[in-house]
């Protein structure tokens, strides 16, 4: 199954990918993992990235670009995937849609996990006493926040459009979230 994840800044999608990713058997892609890891390695991308993750903006659309499309072509992508994290804006969703439609696999679902924004302005403020993430400062939490609002919410529309949207409720613990999203895929 090829589904994307959308949602807020911790609106609970790497949680639930975690669990997805065991239930259907497909990689979990989360470009914010893959962009730390490179931050950490230092790669050349790693390097591009890191000043601007640390603003809380989003990583340049080509770079984004390659890093997916090299991961989506790797085996274990074949049967399926849980995209985390892209794509981030209009121009990612159409540039995902060319790299897939090369692969003949066409995204199936796209998941909105809906969170109100006080709920997450708690769970990022949280999640930094935990993840000690050097992104989820206040003034980089509201940034995220504002690119959320600007550039990545409006790619619900482009797969609404498409009539590929499922939007689930994302208050409440972690099952039953996970209950929603089993039920709205059909699984
Ligand atoms: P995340 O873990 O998904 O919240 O991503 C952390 C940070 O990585 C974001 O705030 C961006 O700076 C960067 N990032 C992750 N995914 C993307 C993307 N698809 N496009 C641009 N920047 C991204």
């Amino acid at each position: 199954m090829r589904i994307v994840l959308l949602g807020a800044p911790g609106s609970g999608k790497g949680t639930q990918a975690t669990i997805l990713t065991k239930t259907l058997n497909v990689p979990h892609i989360s470009t914010g993992v893959l962009l730390r890891q490179a931050v950490q390695d230092q790669t050349e991308l790693g390097q591009q990235a890191e000043a601007i993750m640390n603003r809380g903006e989003l990583v340049p659309d080509d770079l984004m670009l390659a890093l997916i499309k090299e991961r989506l072509s790797q085996d274990d992508a074949k049967p399926g995937f849980i995209l985390d994290g892209y794509p981030r804006n209009l121009s990612q969703a159409e540039a995902l849609d060319g790299v897939l439609a090369e692969l003949n696999a066409p995204v199936e679902h796209a998941l909105l996990i809906h969170v109100d924004v006080d709920h997450i302005v708690d769970r990022l403020a949280k999640r930094a006493e935990l993840e000690n993430r050097s992104d989820d400062t206040p003034e980089v939490i509201r940034k995220r926040m504002q690119v959320y609002e600007e550039k990545t919410a409006p790619v619900t529309g482009y797969y609404q459009q498409q009539n590929k949207l499922t939007q689930v409720d994302g208050l409440g613990d972690i099952e039953e979230i996970n209950a929603r999203i089993s039920a709205a895929l059909g699984h």
